[in-house]
């Protein structure tokens, strides 16, 4: 693929618009008065022309407004998306945006059909176009960049797998160990990924939601994000553990023995994280495992998060 493809350039105004798309989230603005959503990215809304919006988050669901198919492309650098499939799509809160179809053929499409959105990447530094395709369409197939050579890291380490019934006792002991896995995949804490955590969890204290105040107030440089939030993160954290424990009928999350918050997770930092297996006791209701999961800003030796899950097999 071409790289010299044009690409936006956030502004002040429409960079929120543009760091929810690399955190794969729709943000767009809502007017506070009067409840007006509004595309393109404004300073002010279109309706009562109050100076009072709200980025938020939407579903991207959406229905097809018009589109066009060109077998010409319109730059050179767009040959290689040849045939593409040009559209105006209205999200479910009325706005509409020009983007393309991707994962469909033109046979399949018809004005007034249902609508998701694509994460679509488009250059090695994390920045995505939003896109559109079918409802019945696997949208996170059609995120990558063609012609990108796609890691396979599953397939070699779910051969590395060892499966321990939960019956074997010697084996699960045996899991135990102060080594910790290999790092996971990264994922990175950006602005919009702060700010929405702000707004989901009521404390957008300025230390997260405030980068100019923050840039001379805070002994960081900068905003960080919320401890609670790099925690949570760990559910998109695939960690390479090289165990499987079969046998269970039922397997809860007890909850955790300890949680440190060592160092902060400065906006704009990609995280990492590994886990061992510290301990496995039989109790009364199953066996709980506690696996210490540390997530790590990359490069840092020392933790960001220390989790200390407990895993209770019945
Ligand atoms: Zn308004």
């Amino acid at each position: 693929m071409s790289n010299n493809k044009p690409m936006p350039v956030p502004t002040e105004i429409s960079a929120p618009f543009w760091e929810g798309l690399k955190a794969e989230r729709v943000l767009i603005q809502q007017c506070n008065p009067c409840g007006q959503w509004v595309f393109y990215p404004r300073r002010h809304c279109p309706v009562c022309l109050a100076h009072d919006l709200s980025w938020r988050e939407v579903s991207g669901e959406a229905t097809l407004y018009s589109f066009t198919v060109t077998r010409i492309p319109t730059l050179p650098d767009f040959a290689d998306e040849m045939p593409q499939m040009l559209a105006v799509v209205e999200l479910d809160q009325g706005v509409r945006m020009n983007t393309n179809l991707v994962g469909l053929e033109a046979s399949e499409v018809s004005i007034g059909m249902r609508l998701r959105p694509v994460f679509a990447e488009v250059d090695a530094q994390g920045n995505r176009l939003l896109r559109f395709t079918g409802v019945d369409k696997d949208a996170a197939g059609l995120r990558q960049r063609p012609g990108v050579e796609q890691p396979a890291p599953v397939e070699p380490a779910r051969a590395a797998v060892r499966q321990i019934a939960l019956s074997d006792d010697a084996a699960l002991q045996g899991l135990v160990s102060e080594t910790f896995s290999p790092w996971s995949n990264q994922v990175i804490v950006d602005q919009a990924l702060i700010d929405a955590f702000a707004q989901l969890s009521g404390d957008d204290y300025w230390i997260h939601t405030d980068p100019e105040r923050a840039r001379k107030q805070s002994p960081f440089g900068g905003t960080i994000a919320h401890g609670a939030l790099v925690q949570i993160l760990q559910s998109r954290m695939q960690l390479n553990l090289g165990y499987e424990i079969t046998g269970f009928s039922n397997m809860v999350n007890y909850g955790s023995d300890r949680l440190r918050f060592p160092s902060p997770v400065p906006a704009g930092a990609t995280i990492h994280a590994r886990a061992r297996v510290k301990k496995v006791e039989k109790v009364k209701s199953g066996t709980q495992l506690t696996l210490e999961l540390n997530t790590h800003v990359l490069g840092n030796e020392r933790p960001s998060v220390i989790n200390e899950l407990v895993i209770l097999y019945m």
